[in-house]
């Protein structure tokens, strides 16, 4: 059983998808920021490409990303013209001999594209960028038809993920996100069918009304299914920053330590069933490459989550889309109208972002160590004593030890590990509400 430490989790922490995290993000000269990025990555970089569509045919209650209603074609075709615009633009700015390892598709749904949107983008990307080895892709399984798996097919992806949650009508309901089962199972035939070799189902635990038996059932049944990966996430509930939100019955949500037990029977249903844990909220079964990734600890921390691309750089495209280099973290315009002013009249697209200074740099690789392997060899920077003050309670709490400058977590710090990653955030020494409960 897991030792549930409330104290210990009081404190709303960041994801870190990235560090700096995208709260530290300031305007600046995108382009000539981008620019400089470029040049400092090695010769021949390996780059990845992410494509956002911020659309999705429904918007679920709990959603917090940028998406919105694809309620009008002429609004899909003419972001989708901007979008390619930007594919140009950014074609013309990548190093020479760069080598492109994937491109991930990602939104809100891509899915709510057209079949022959979707090809007529990924032809504007493979003239720009050549054809990547590996395509990824998110897909919500309430509005997957079979002409969008076939044009997919097309496509080769290696790599899908499907929108779940809860297979719970009555837990659905709740949160504003109604899909039969049989709908899940059609688009896993259907994707299989594409050539899809790694298949991710997202689920939701402290969702409203939920009890732990419900996220048990669900990680059972997500296994059944055939997924080679499940991403169990902890439902954030901040109504003050994300609006939609204010539907759901926050009076019903699950208390903090309900969440924790939550987490913790989805990680004995899923191990006990034969998938391995990947970094905090991550599993997979051991013959996949977020398992592999893990065990040779090459796994990655980015936007999407954990991942096994090993890319020098993610450059995003798209609005809002966040571009993730060495040197630097650029977010591109949110707003899809200005988004597509900029792009049609010839600009690179970048808003805002951060240049990371060697310190940020060093951190960030501490704090990305603590989450993807549990353990992480500590930069000189991380030496002082606001680190120390940070690290003391979970020190006491036999949860971490330092041992020859290395920070080793111990078996049962998985449920810790963000919190214990916000010790090293130089930005952030105060608790701030825009973040979520650290389980
Ligand atoms: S389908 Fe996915 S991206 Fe779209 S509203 Fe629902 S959760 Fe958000």
């Amino acid at each position: 059983m897991w030792r549930y430490l409330p104290d210990l989790l009081a404190r709303p922490v960041p994801r870190y998808t990235s560090y700096p995290t995208a709260a530290e993000f300031a305007p600046l000269d995108g382009p000539a920021a981008l620019r400089g990025a470029l040049a400092a990555l090695p010769s021949g970089p390996r780059l990845s490409l992410y494509l956002h569509i911020p659309f999705c045919r429904e918007i679920c209650w709990y959603c917090g990303c940028n998406t919105a209603r694809a309620n009008r074609a002429e609004r899909l075709s003419a972001y989708l013209e901007a979008l390619r615009a930007e594919v140009a633009l950014l074609a013309r700015e990548v190093p020479r001999g760069f080598a492109l390892s994937r491109v991930s598709l990602g939104g809100g749904s891509p899915n709510a594209l057209a079949p022959e949107q979707l090809l007529d983008l990924m032809d504007a990307v493979e003239a720009g960028f050549g054809r990547a080895p590996e395509l990824s892709i998110e897909i919500d399984p309430r509005t997957f038809t079979q002409g969008f798996a076939e044009a997919l097919a097309q496509l080769r992806p290696t790599h899908a993920s499907l929108g779940v949650q809860t297979f719970d009508r009555r837990l659905q309901e709740r949160i504003g996100r109604v899909q039969d089962e049989e709908a899940v199972r059609r688009a896993i035939a259907w994707l299989r069918e594409a050539g899809v070799a790694s298949l991710n189902l997202d689920l939701m635990y402290g969702l409203p009304g939920q009890q732990v038996a419900d996220v048990e059932a669900a990680c059972a049944r997500a296994v059944a299914l055939g997924a080679d990966r499940v991403a169990l996430f902890g439902y954030a509930h901040v109504p003050n920053l994300v609006k939609r939100q204010r539907r759901i019955a926050a009076d019903a949500l699950p208390g903090p330590e309900t969440r924790f037990r939550m987490a913790e029977a989805g990680h004995a249903v899923l191990t006990r069933l034969g998938f391995e844990p990947v970094g905090f909220d991550h599993f997979a079964r051991p013959g996949d490459g977020l398992a592999i990734a893990a065990r040779a600890r090459t796994l990655r921390r980015n936007f999407q989550g954990f991942t096994d691309d090993d890319a020098d750089a993610v450059l995003g495209l798209g609005a809002s889309a966040i571009s993730v280099l060495p040197t630097l973290l650029l977010q591109n315009e949110k707003n899809s109208g200005r988004y597509r002013m900029r792009t049609l009249a010839g600009r690179l697209a970048g808003a805002c972002g951060i240049e990371r200074s060697a310190e940020d740099r060093a951190r960030g690789k501490v704090i990305a160590d603590i989450l993807c392997h549990g353990e992480a060899l500590l930069a000189p920077c991380c030496d002082d004593a606001d680190v120390e003050r940070a690290l003391l309670p979970f020190r006491s709490a036999r949860l971490v030890e330092v041992r020859q400058g290395r920070l080793l977590l111990a078996p049962d710090a998985r449920p810790y590990a963000r919190a214990i990653a916000a010790a090293f955030d130089r930005y952030r020494t105060q608790p701030q509400d825009r973040f979520s409960s650290a389980i």
